[in-house]
Parts: C-alpha cells; structure tokens; sequence
C-alpha cells in the first residue's frame, strides 16, 4: 500500500458564515494535500461542521429555529462556500452524524474505564462564549477577556477528564519531537502552558442535560452529554475512517492538523491527552497558523469587514486570491489582507511574470514552430541555456527542502526564480530577431524548447498550489503528463517534452487586475 498523507482543516463552528480565514486553512490543506499526492502519497482531507454546544442552541433560537434545523442549515452553507471556489473534501464530517457520535461515545467510555474520568460538584463563574468554567485569569473587570460579557454563576456536577495526569507525558513527547507543534513559537507557547499547571487543571467534559440537551449523551450517564470541544475533536479519527476503515492506520499515522493560533490549547493540550488516555497515538503534526486581518484590522462583525469566499473569488478570481494570500503569509505569523497588496501580486508574479511567460513563448512557437515543441540544436546551447537546467533541478530540489519545514511563502518564491529566469533567456536570445538572422533557425529552436521546458516544470511545482491554471499550462504547453497523474521530482526532470507535440495558445491565463480608485 502506498504511503499516506492526512491533513485536516478544522471542523467550523456552525454559528458564524464561511469567512476567508476558513478559506486560507482550506486552501493550504488543499495545497498540502496536493504536494504530498505528487510525491506518491496517497492524501486524504477532512473538513467539517461542529454542531453541538450552547452557543448553537442559542444562536438557532435567535433564528427561530430547532437547533437540528440550523445546523443543518449552516452547515449546507459551508459546503456551499466550498463548492463554489472548488475545494474538496475526501470527508466533510458533521458532529451530528451518525458514525461519529458512535465514534465519540466509544472514546468516552474507553477512557471511563480506563480510569480517566471523575464525577465532581462544580461550583463557579461559567461562560457561554466559551463554554466552560472559567478562571482568575479569564476574567477582566469582571467579564470573560474573550466575549466581554459578565460570566453566570452556576453549581453543577460534572464529569472530569483526568487530563492533568497525563501532562508529564505530553511535555516529554513533545520535547522528543520537535516537529510535533510547529511553527516553533507555538511548541514553546504550549511548554509554557504545560510549565503552569494552574491554569490547565482537568478538563470538564459533560454538560447536565437539563440545561443543555443538544449534545451527545455520555454512555456511562444519560443525563449528561458531552462538551463540545470533546465531541469536535474526535471528529478527526471519524474523519479519517475510524476504526474500521483499513486506510485508517496508514491516514492516523501520517495525520496533520492545520489550525489558526486560536485553538492551540485544545489541540496541543486537550487533543494528545484525549488520545493517550484513549489508547492511541497523537497526530503527527499541528501545524498553526496566524490571523489574517483585513487593510490593518481585525476581521469582525462588527466592523462588517468579514469577507467571504465569495467575494474574494469575485474581486480575484480563486486561485488569484489563494496564490496571493499563500504567497503572503509566513506560516505561523498574522499577516494582513489588503487589496492594493493582493491586486498588485497577483498582476507582478501572475499576469505580467508567468502569464507573460507562457504566452509570449507559445505565441512565438506557433509562429515560429509551427505550434509544435521544438527539437532543440546542440549546437546553440549556451551557458545561459545549461544555467537555465541547472536552475530547474536545483529549484526542485529546494521545494522539497522548503516544504517539509512548510514555509509554503518561501516555496512559492522559489519557484518563481525559475520563471524570472526564463523570461530572461527568451529576452536575451530575442528568438523573434534570430529567426529574421541567417542560421538563426538553431537559436530559435534551442530557446523555445529552453523556455517551454521551464514552463513545464514550473507548472507541476506550482501545480499544488495553483491547480487550474497550472493543468490547463501543461496542456498548452504540449506535456505528456496531467497535473493529476504527475509525479515529482521524476517527471520534473529537464527535456520531458517531446519534440514535435502540438503546444495551444489561448486566453490570458491571468487577466490583469484593476486597483479600486478610492
Ligand atoms: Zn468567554
């Protein structure tokens, strides 16, 4: 069996609309998964609805609806989004389906008897907003620092998840693998979390029903159900086939987490926890993002600056947009969406470097080559020419170094050395001059044939992050291989054309793009 490669976006809360910081989490799983199927895994994304919890019965009732109902409702939205800007999903798992509530009731009453689970009388300020109890230091003036809105005072019995017992674990594995929370800053975060034990403690994992019916009834205790982030987090093994699906062990094994900076504690701390307490091993990686903010500001309803799927592939075009904001953003750090920035790399490296490339190589080979791959003439090839190879291989190369410490910004610049570079040859052999020369035939050959392999190659490097475009490049282009059936590094390798297959030209690959006048 082929090795695998899992990746996960979070599974959204159902009491907002998709917004493009969902679609950024998406866009990199996507290319994530992409890059690894390249490379002979065989990838498997999740993505998904959370839909249990109070603020969901809260925000329903709000709508006039049944928790059921609104659920159903949001939840058919984000599939929506997806849809509509092409992104897919092996699984999109809901927390109200079927399997995964048998998923969640199994895990429960595993570490129930395991010994991980204690019944104790609560008595405390309980925010709705985050759904649980909260401390001294959740609080400021009084009022929860994340939803500034005045705790109630509740007393109820709930079942604990002894997760305290199994810190000393979690610090030792992550000290022994590095690579396990990363970028590296949110490794050192979740030490420093694990260093101050105060503020962990254990984890209340149920809710009595009388107050909070829409969940997932323990099995040891129907009058409880489950608290959400329990319940959302195992959405990753129902995702990924558990138990019963043979792709399960290869998928858990390759597994990789991708979240915003927001919910590093339950997935650096109550997640791996959960997993050993229930028998089985944590991820492989987490892998945390930051925030995008939008011209300088934190996206809000309030300050109605929340974008949407929609929008951002109305005003850029999808891939525009997801180039530009992969290009962007440095893995693990905020990073800001303005539309005078993204207009403008999107017009730099796509319109005017890349499309720029392709066009005028294939116009000039349908012309000159009769819309054929040139054979190149030994003779002709120069240094400038054997630098371009060289580039090539050592741009492949480099990918794959940059990617596995998934610093997708640096990739992507890498990649466009080697259209930069191309555009330099056809400038400096100006094959539109040559073919007036006497001889000039052999130049003319040599250069298109130069400049159409960099296309190609550069086409399945980018392939994964941009994928419409870069099938419909090697098409053009006269490749043997589709995006689909490629693999890299082999089918990267310089001089993969075949001299004589037939190249197209076609409609700009990336029209350019108009800056708002404001
Ligand atoms: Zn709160």
């Amino acid at each position: 069996m082929s090795r695998a490669y899992y990746v996960t976006t979070p599974i959204y809360y159902v009491n907002a609309e998709p917004h493009i910081g969902h679609a950024y989490t998406f866009c990199v799983a996507d290319s994530l998964a992409r890059f690894h199927q390249m490379r002979g895994a065989s990838s498997w994304v999740v993505t998904g609805t959370d839909e249990h919890g109070e603020k969901i019965v809260e925000a329903a009732a709000a709508a006039g609806l049944a928790p059921s109902e609104f659920s159903d409702r949001v939840s058919a939205r984000f599939r929506a989004a997806w849809d509509e800007v092409g992104l897919t999903a092996n699984r999109f798992v809901r927390t109200t389906d079927a399997d995964h509530r048998r998923n969640v009731q199994a895990i429960l009453q595993r570490v129930h008897d395991e010994g991980w689970v204690e019944l104790r009388e609560y008595d405390g300020l309980y925010c709705v907003g985050c759904e649980r109890f909260l401390t001294d230091r959740d609080l400021l003036d009084g009022r929860c620092r994340d939803h500034e809105r005045v705790p109630e005072k509740r007393r109820e019995s709930n079942y604990f998840f002894l997760m305290s017992r199994a810190f000393g674990w979690l610090r030792e594995h992550i000290e022994r693998h590095p690579d396990f929370i990363r970028p590296a800053r949110y490794r050192n975060e979740t030490l420093a979390m694990l260093r101050d034990e105060s503020g962990l403690g254990d984890l209340s994992i149920s809710r009595p029903k009388h107050r909070l019916a829409w969940g997932i009834e323990l099995p040891f205790d129907p009058d409880h159900v489950c608290y959400v982030w329990f319940d959302a987090l195992i959405s990753y093994l129902t995702g990924a086939g558990y138990p019963d699906d043979p792709g399960f062990p290869a998928r858990w094994d390759a597994v990789e987490h991708l979240i915003a900076k927001d919910i590093l504690k339950p997935h650096a701390i109550f997640w791996p926890t959960m997993l050993h307490a229930a028998g089985i091993a944590p991820p492989r990686h987490v892998s945390v993002h930051g925030y995008w903010n939008v011209e300088g500001r934190k996206m809000s309803k309030s300050l109605g600056n929340v974008l949407s799927p929609h929008d951002v592939a109305t005003r850029y075009g999808f891939e525009g947009f997801r180039y530009a904001t992969l290009r962007e953003m440095s893995f693990g750090l905020d990073a800001d969406l303005r539309d005078a920035a993204l207009i403008e790399r999107i017009n730099a490296d796509l319109a005017n470097n890349l499309g720029n490339l392709v066009s005028r190589t294939l116009r000039l080979v349908e012309r000159l080559c009769g819309g054929r791959i040139p054979e190149p003439a030994r003779e002709a090839i120069g240094s400038p020419e054997r630098e371009l190879e060289a580039l090539a291989a050592e741009v492949v190369a480099r990918v794959d170094a940059l990617m596995a410490g998934l610093e997708i910004h640096r990739t992507l610049e890498e990649i466009f050395r080697l259209v930069g570079a191309a555009n330099r040859l056809l400038d400096l052999r100006a094959p539109w001059k040559a073919a007036k020369e006497p001889g000039g035939d052999a130049v003319v050959r040599t250069t298109l044939h130069a400049t159409c392999e960099a296309i190609r190659v550069t086409a399945l490097l980018l392939g994964a992050f941009l994928p419409a475009a870069c099938g419909e490049i090697l098409s053009r282009v006269g490749a043997a291989e589709t995006l689909e059936a490629a693999r890299l590094p082999d089918d990267a390798a310089w001089g993969r054309l075949v001299p004589g297959a037939p190249t197209r030209t076609g409609d700009a690959l990336f029209p350019r793009l108009e800056a708002r006048k404001d």
